[in-house]
């Protein structure tokens, strides 16, 4: 433990979603489309830590038509600490959603 440097107390986890995670999530995350899947990293707009969400659903697989471009559900994901998180889940519990554009 260091003193010098500025003490934030880990935010607890708590499910929320406000618009400005849409917001900044949108700018930040960068998604990267794979064959079956799309990677989305960044950094979670709540919480501040990096986070990385891997989106694998049946509509990227070849033999079901493609999706709509739509809005996904996202949730934090980051590594950190966060005081009162279930055991198994990772993230602060922020959620927002993304729009994901379809395959042109
Ligand atoms: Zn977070």
């Amino acid at each position: 433990m260091r003193d010098d440097e500025p003490v934030s107390s880990p935010l607890p986890y708590v499910e929320v979603t406000d618009e400005a995670y849409a917001t900044q999530a949108a700018v930040g995350f960068r998604p990267q489309q794979f064959e079956f899947a799309v990677v989305l990293s960044g950094r979670c707009p709540r919480c501040g830590h990096p986070s990385t969400t891997t989106l694998v659903d049946e509509a990227y697989r070849k033999d079901v038509p493609p999706p709509d471009p739509g809005y996904r559900p996202l949730m934090c994901e980051c590594e950190a600490e966060h005081p009162g998180r279930p055991a198994g889940l990772r993230g602060c519990g922020a959620y927002w959603t993304l729009w994901l554009e379809g395959e042109a």
